[in-house]
Parts: structure tokens; C-alpha cells; sequence
């Protein structure tokens, strides 16, 4: 009788083992969730790289089977206008990352807005230029300077390519910070081949409330307080660029989007 009733007991779980099994599995569960999402977005970012660096290849070879190729910023809307290639890049990141291409007249450069440090307005690129930019006591930083600043503008320069910031790399011909309003400009049009009232598509960067503004800017000329040598600079902006519509922030995939719109209307 006794013998019995021990084997009914060994037969069953009783409910504290079995809320010991419920517990390891909800352990299980709360682990591989995290580890299960991150292998997803390292599989993600893989799939951008690897479609970013095929991107590079085919540009490359392209470029050395005898295309020429604009300097600057490069969007699959102007591979397709100006040299009849059909690559989408809209296609080509699995988290909708903002793709660019940029061309420096001997090599390319592919990024996205999600998975590179350096591409054209990331804020991750903007703040290590803020940091640089505040060590200078000058209130204007210019691309286009050409006058006593000049060795400021060239020191901020050798200082950004010792962080691994080359802005010319990255597309931006033309730029210039304003300490007054705490703002960066940035054109992937060069000043130089403009002329003083021609119009410019801008991205702008408030460091004041972390946004993103398209702008048409025009190109212009300003005096040096403390020498009088004039500037060819990126000023006397004349609205914002028609595809925002009114003076709305935007986020940075949003105006980089904005502003390759800009670039088509305005080329
Ligand atoms: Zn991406």
C-alpha cells in the first residue's frame, strides 16, 4: 500500500518543480530576446555594408570603364539622369537608412544615414565639429574664407582630418559655422565655380535645438571685421528650399532627403 502511493507521487511534477520549469523558461525567453534582436540588427547592418560596398565597386568600375562622373554628392536620381545606371537606394538599407554616394574626383564613398559615423550632416560628424570649431575665437569659420581667418580655417581643417573628418570626402564642398547663431551650414556645391547672387541648396544644422533645416542659400561676399578682406561665402539666404514648404525642423534623414530634391531643382 505504502509502495504504491510513493510511485503515484514519483509520477507527477508537483507545482513547485513545475513553477521552477515556468521560471527557467521565462528566464530563457527575457535572454534570447535581447541577444535574438541583437544578432537582427548586426545581420542588418551587415546586409547595408555589404550593399554599400557593392554600390562602391560598381561606381568604381563604372569610373574607370571611362564614365566621368560629377564631383560631390551622388543620389540614384542622378546616376539615372546623368549616366543611365538604375540602382535604387532606397533598396539598399534594411532599416531605411538614408544612402549617399560621394565621388572626390578619384575615389567613391557610399554611407548610410543609420550605419556610417561620416556621412553628409550626421550629427555624429556635427558634434565632433563642434567640439573642434570651440576651441576657435573667431565667430565665422568659412570654407570660402580668403583673408586674415584664413589660418584658422586651415588649422580647423588639419584638426578634422587628424579626427578622421574629411569634409570634402563626405561631400560637403562648401560650409560655414556662425558662432552668433550657433548654426552650421553645409553645401555639396563648391562657392568657387558660383557666382556672387547665384542660388545654392543648404542643409543647416541648429545646434541650439539639434534639428535640420533645408535651405536656398545665395552665394555672397562679407567684410572681415578686423581686416576688411572680404569672404566668398554661403549668406543673404532667401527662404527655405520649396520642398519644405514653411519653416518646419526637420529630422536628418528627412532633410537630406529635402535636400537632394533641392539639388535636382536647383542644378
Ligand atoms: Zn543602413
Amino acid at each position: 500500500m505504502n509502495k504504491n502511493t510513493c510511485r503515484k507521487q514519483n509520477n507527477g511534477f508537483t507545482l513547485i518543480e513545475l513553477m521552477i520549469v515556468v521560471a527557467i523558461i521565462a528566464i530563457l525567453v527575457v535572454i534570447s530576446i535581447p541577444i535574438f534582436t541583437g544578432k537582427l540588427a548586426e545581420a542588418r547592418a551587415a546586409t547595408c555594408d555589404a550593399n554599400r560596398r557593392s554600390l562602391k565597386a560598381e561606381l568604381s568600375s563604372s569610373y574607370m570603364s571611362g564614365e566621368i562622373f560629377n564631383e560631390g554628392l551622388i543620389s540614384s536620381a542622378t546616376l539615372q539622369r546623368d549616366y543611365g545606371k538604375n540602382f535604387d537606394f532606397d533598396t539598399f538599407c534594411p532599416e531605411d537608412g538614408i544612402i549617399t554616394a560621394t565621388f572626390d574626383g578619384s575615389s567613391f564613398s557610399v554611407y548610410c544615414s543609420k550605419h556610417s559615423n561620416n556621412s553628409f550632416g550626421n550629427k555624429g560628424v556635427i558634434m565632433s565639429l563642434k567640439d573642434i570649431l570651440s576651441k576657435y575665437t573667431v565667430s565665422k569659420m568659412d570654407s570660402g574664407a580668403e583673408g586674415v581667418d584664413d589660418a584658422y580655417t586651415n588649422e580647423f581643417l588639419k584638426e578634422l582630418k587628424a579626427a578622421g573628418i574629411d569634409l570634402k570626402k563626405m561631400g560637403a564642398q562648401s560650409w560655414r559655422y556662425n558662432k552668433k547663431d550657433d548654426m552650421l551650414y553645409w553645401s555639396t556645391v563648391d562657392i568657387k565655380d558660383k557666382a556672387v547672387g547665384e542660388a545654392v541648396p543648404t542643409l543647416r544644422y541648429n545646434f541650439n535645438t539639434g534639428t535640420y533645416t533645408v535651405w536656398i542659400s545665395k552665394i555672397g561676399k562679407d567684410s572681415v571685421t578686423n581686416g576688411g578682406t572680404e569672404y566668398n561665402v554661403l549668406s543673404g539666404f532667401s527662404g527655405y528650399a520649396p520642398s519644405t514648404n514653411n519653416d518646419k525642423i526637420q529630422s536628418y534623414e528627412t532633410a537630406l532627403e529635402l535636400y537632394n530634391q533641392a539639388v535636382q531643382k536647383y542644378k
